[in-house]
């Protein structure tokens, strides 16, 4: 299998390339030259079986050959090993016709895992081949750091450098980086704001003497690898309630997107989905994307469901690219226009495609604290404020014909602050998770400077 750059100027590379580069080189997102399929038989084949069986079927039709079968397998099997609920990812009915996936039961309380985990060992196994190494830089706003820092800890190829801006993310979220004992992690503590990580993250990644001497990368949600990885689990919770015999529908929690485009390409590789609501926080550029075919940067507001405070969702460009029928130049027209005044408007065929999918639902503060408090009083669970957007999504979608598959995408106890303001209850950290509160931290405060950064990276990275 081939990728191509959503941009068209790029050469197509292989699996592993992909994997590696993140961005391609004329800026463009990788998607497949091809979409693979399943048979209604295959996918049906699927129900009973273990997750990490589903996950080797699915990433196979990608990896092809590039990896030997059986080591593909290994990987799956270690990567979702690490999860606390046999089922790696249990589904469970709330109401008539919802449903919730659990996709929390990894090492860091957050959907980041299965992805990760599994990113890991194949960036791992690669670079071993290869005879290389790799620094990771990680900019966070909180779950990706943690979920970044135990998939890569004691990997003897990789070292990781997780920055988070200092104050601005929670306990349980900062321990989930600070408390890993390792050699090769490091944590920073940087003086300034999210954005401030990123804006030195981006510096970073085009500082081609750098690059070349730590091996410099990232582990972002554009990696394909990663989105592939997320596809898995539209597939077993399908199956799981039914499908391939029946439709299926499903209510995402976005940020980035990156699960939004793993759902279509779920759909795309013959998953029967009738719909995916696309569910927002108060920054809603997706929502309102999919409403009014304008794609518009709005300024970031704070919010109790903080991995979803962007304006701009890079998996958007993937599905773009596919709904203008694969052309390259229209998507790289869009795009560069979107960064330079921060607006695309999405032609009217090309949103007639998107719309055969998705529908946008932007939820407010106030009805994500009234659906943390709904739930909880209708079902006994607490939910965590991410998975309350989604939760209300679907409630305001209750007309739909099929079945809705909500996705969960944390555990309620990694945002205790926001869920006990809204229900008076403080929800308790897993047993696997409660060393967090025992081990001692580390970590180095940094003032929110890309020089003073760059030289810490070297210092820790270079051999
Ligand atoms: C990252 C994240 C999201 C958003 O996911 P995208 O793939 O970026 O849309 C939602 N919920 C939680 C808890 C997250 O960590």
């Amino acid at each position: 299998m081939r990728y191509v750059s959503t941009r068209g100027q790029s050469p197509s590379v292989g699996f592993v390339d992909a994997t590696l580069a993140g961005l391609a080189p004329d800026g463009g997102l990788y998607v497949p030259e091809t979409w693979p399929s399943f048979t209604h038989a295959e996918i049906a084949d699927f129900a009973g079986k273990p997750y990490d069986h589903v996950a080797t079927r699915v990433l196979a039709k990608f990896v092809e050959d590039e990896i030997p079968a059986e080591v593909l397998a290994e990987m799956c099997s270690e990567a979702y090993a690490s999860f606390t609920d046999a089922s790696v990812v249990p589904v469970h009915q709330i109401a008539p016709g919802g449903f919730i996936a659990e996709l929390y039961h990894g090492p860091s309380l957050a959907f980041k895992d299965v992805a990760m985990q599994l990113l890991a060992r194949l960036s791992d196994f690669v670079l071993a081949r290869e005879r290389r190494t790799q620094t990771i830089l990680c900019a966070t706003s909180g779950d990706t750091g943690g979920a970044a820092v135990e998939a890569f800890r004691g990997r003897s190829n990789t070292k990781i450098v997780a920055m988070f801006p200092d104050g601005r993310i929670s306990e349980v979220q900062r321990r989930f980086m600070t408390t890993a004992i390792e050699a090769n992690v490091r944590c920073v503590a940087v003086a300034g704001t999210f954005d401030d990580c990123q804006a030195i993250l981006k510096t970073s990644l085009s500082d081609q003497a750098l690059k070349q001497a730590v091996g410099l990368s990232a582990v972002n949600s554009i990696n394909f690898a990663r989105i592939v990885a997320q596809a898995v689990y539209y597939f077993t919770t399908a199956v799981a309630i039914g499908a391939p015999h029946r439709k299926v529908a499903f209510a995402v929690p976005s940020g980035n997107f990156g699960d939004g485009f793993a759902g279509w390409m779920a759909k795309r590789m013959g998953l029967p989905i009738s719909q995916i609501v696309i569910a927002t926080n108060a920054n809603d550029i997706l929502a309102r994307a999919f409403q009014d075919g304008r794609y518009v940067r709005g300024g970031v507001a704070a919010t109790q469901s903080p991995a979803m405070d962007i304006q701009s969702a890079s998996n958007f460009e993937r599905l773009y690219f596919e709904s203008v029928r694969r052309d390259g130049v229209e998507t790289a027209r869009a795009f560069k226009a979107f960064g330079d005044v921060g607006v695309i408007d999405i032609p009217p065929a090309a949103l007639a495609a998107m719309r055969e999918t998705f529908v946008g639902v932007g939820i407010s503060e106030s009805e994500t604290s009234r659906t943390l408090v709904g739930t909880l009083n209708e079902t006994g669970q607490l939910i965590d404020p991410h998975t309350a957007v989604g939760v209300a999504a679907w409630r305001r979608n209750r007309g739909l014909p099929d079945p809705v598959i909500i996705l969960s995408t944390a555990h309620a106890a990694k945002f205790p602050e926001a869920v006990s303001a809204a229900t008076g209850v403080t929800p308790a950290l897993p047993a696997a998770a409660k060393g967090l509160w025992d081990r001692p931290e580390r970590f180095d405060r940094l003032p929110a400077d890309a020089e003073a950064i760059q030289a810490y990276v070297r210092a820790f990275a270079e051999p």
